[in-house]
């Protein structure tokens, strides 16, 4: 039994293709914030992201969180929330068993609040990097503390990458904990964008997907090699990991090519899966 996979949007930022992309033309994008939403007829109904929120607004009014929404300027009405993205789909918030989140920055878990019961998962290391933040030491990290719901630590499941039975070594992606020991659904390590940076690898009905995160931001990234801008290093946690990781995503695409490789804010892999959510 496999995975079916909707893919979708909870609005966007704009940026850079300049910083995107080393040796671009400075032109502004839009940097859409894309979830997973994965229904199996076992495991039920799990989220990779939750993408942005109306609460982004509220939690960045006052400083230091206004930072955040200076530099990256946010475009997201409320029907873009993942939690209304299910109900559109047919699906219940309260059905959620589990929300994978990649990483901490605020538009992959601003819409944490919604989902009532489930259990949160990511890496220890990346909940490790940011627990303990707050104000300015928060933002500089891309994390807004008071998007996390109130019980966030009690409902959350940390893997241990050293230690769990449930890793598993791949020759080209190395560590990956397998989510449900049935090889169906499993995550990867892929730190330096941010600590502790996870991505997930799965079978769904037409092949396999790997939901990349922020690992590339668009596709030439991992397909060319093609770094971003030097000026990002600022806010990554490793460069040297991070391009240990998207060298790693390349040789996966390389030796995989009909794996469906989903980078989080990348706009053609968006339009090539789900072109019906993007206003042109
Ligand atoms: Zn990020």
């Amino acid at each position: 039994m496999t995975w079916r996979l909707h893919f979708t949007h909870t609005g966007y930022c704009t940026s850079n293709r300049a910083d995107v992309l080393q040796g671009e033309k400075r032109e502004k994008i839009r940097f859409y914030a894309t979830i997973g939403i994965l229904v199996h007829p076992n495991h039920g109904l799990v989220l990779f992201d939750v993408g942005y929120h109306d609460q982004f607004y509220e939690q960045t009014k006052t400083f230091p969180y206004s930072i955040y929404s200076k530099i990256t300027p946010v475009f997201h009405s409320p029907e873009e929330n993942a939690k209304s993205r299910l109900e559109a789909l047919g699906y219940s918030a309260e059905d959620v068993s589990i929300v994978v989140v990649s990483h901490f920055h605020a538009d992959h878990i601003a819409g944490l609040i919604d989902f009532p019961n489930a259990k949160f998962i990511c890496d220890s290391n990346a909940w490790r990097s940011i627990r303990s933040k707050r104000g300015i030491w928060a933002v500089k990290r891309g994390f807004i503390p008071a998007l996390l719901p109130a019980d966030f630590e009690h409902r959350l499941e940390l893997i241990d990458f050293e230690k769990s039975t449930a890793v598993k070594h791949h020759k080209i992606l190395k560590r990956e904990y397998d989510l449900f020991n049935d090889g169906s659904f499993m995550i990867s390590e892929l730190p330096g964008h941010a600590s502790g940076q996870i991505g997930a690898r799965i079978q769904i009905n037409s092949g396999e997907v790997f939901l990349i995160a922020d690992a590339a931001w668009v596709r030439e990234n991992y397909i060319e090699m093609k770094l971003p801008s030097q000026i990002v290093k600022l806010f990554f946690s490793s460069w040297v990991e991070f391009k240990k990781s998207l060298e790693r995503v390349h040789r996966y695409h390389n030796e995989h090519p009909s794996t469906v490789v989903i980078p989080c804010h990348c706009f053609s892999t968006l339009m090539e899966l789900n072109r019906d959510s993007v206003e042109l």
